[in-house]
C-alpha cells in the first residue's frame, strides 16, 4: 500500500509547482534507518535515487539538516554534490565544501573548555557510552547500552553539565543526549536556508524531537512531514525511511513533470 494518501499527494502537487523549492531533510531515522554504529548509517538507496533526481531539476535545492557534527554528516551521506549540509542542529554549515561555522565568542569558548574538562573521565566511568565531540559541545550516545547503564550515563552527564556549564543547551534525542554552548536549533537552520536559497516553499522531513523546531518555522506554502512514531506538530506523517523515500520519489517526479 502506498504511504501517500490523497491529502499528502495534493500537498506534494502544490509544492512541486512552487517557484524555488527547498527540500530539507533530517538524516538518521528519516533518510537512513537507525543502526547501532552511527558511522555505518547510510541513506536508503531509494531515497538517494530520489534525491539525485530532485538535484537534476532546476530551481530545486536539497539540504541535509542533522544533529550530527557536519563532518560525520558528510561522511555518512557520501558526498552528493550540490547538497547543502547543516550539522549540530544549525550550529555548523557546509555549502559546496566551504565551512561556515557560526564562530564561538570568548565566553562560549570558555564554556566549551569547562565542558571538555568536566567530561574527561566520563568514558572510563561509563563503558559503552560514546562521547562525540562537536564544535560547540558534546553528544553522549547510549544506543546499545542496557536501560540501567544508559540511565546512569545520562544522569551523570546531566550532573556534570549542571555543575560546570549550567546554561548549556540540552537536547534529548533517541539514545542521545546533547549539550551545546550555542543555542541554535533546526528552526534557525531552516530560516537561514530559506533566506540563503530564496526558496518559495520548503519541504522538511524529520523523525525526532529536535525536528519539531524545524516544523515550527514552516508556514502556508510549506510541507512538514514527520517520519515514524511520537507526537508532532507536522500535519503529515509516514512511518519509516522507506516511506520518506517514496514521498521524495513522488515529489521528484511531480517536480520534473512541471518542465523545469
Ligand atoms: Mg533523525
Amino acid at each position: 500500500m502506498s504511504a501517500i494518501n490523497k491529502e499528502l499527494n495534493a500537498a506534494l502537487e502544490r509544492l512541486a509547482e512552487s517557484e524555488h523549492l527547498l527540500v530539507a531533510l533530517d538524516f538518521d531515522g528519516t533518510l537512513a534507518p537507525f543502526v547501532d554504529r552511527p558511522e555505518e548509517a547510510r541513506t536508503l538507496p531509494a531515497a538517494r535515487l530520489a534525491i539525485e533526481r530532485l538535484l537534476e531539476v532546476s530551481h530545486t535545492t536539497v539540504a541535509f539538516v542533522s544533529g550530527r557534527a557536519v563532518d560525520s554528516l558528510e561522511l555518512v551521506t557520501e558526498n552528493l554534490p550540490g547538497v547543502l549540509l547543516v550539522g549540530s542542529h544549525g550550529a555548523e554549515y557546509r555549502f559546496d565544501g566551504v565551512d561556515a561555522h557560526p564562530p564561538l565568542d570568548e565566553q562560549d569558548t570558555g564554556r566549551l573548555h569547562a565542558l571538555t574538562a568536566g567530561f574527561s573521565g566520563f568514558s572510563d566511568a561509563h563503558p559503552g557510552a560514546r562521547i562525540e565531540r562537536k564544535p560547540a559541545g558534546f553528544a553522549v550516545h547510549t544506543r546499545g547500552l542496557d536501560p540501567e547503564a544508559a540511565f546512569l550515563a545520562n544522569d551523570e552527564a546531566r550532573r556534570i553539565v549542571a555543575d560546570v556549564c549550567p546554561d548549556a543547551t540540552v537536547r534529548d534525542g533517541k539514545d542521545v543526549l546533547e549539550f551545546s554552548v550555542l543555542d541554535a536549533t533546526k528552526g534557525d537552520a531552516i530560516v537561514h536556508l530559506r533566506d540563503y536559497t530564496g526558496a518559495t516553499a520548503v519541504l522538511y522531513a524529520g523523525d525526532d524531537v529536535t525536528d519539531e523546531d524545524a516544523f515550527a518555522v514552516l508556514g502556508e506554502p510549506d510541507l512538514a512531514l514527520k517520519s515514524g512514531e511520537g507526537p508532532t506538530i507536522a500535519p503529515f506523517r509516514v512511518h519509516s525511511p522507506a516511506e520518506v523515500a517514496e514521498v521524495l520519489d513522488s515529489l521528484g517526479r511531480l517536480r520534473a513533470a512541471t518542465g523545469r
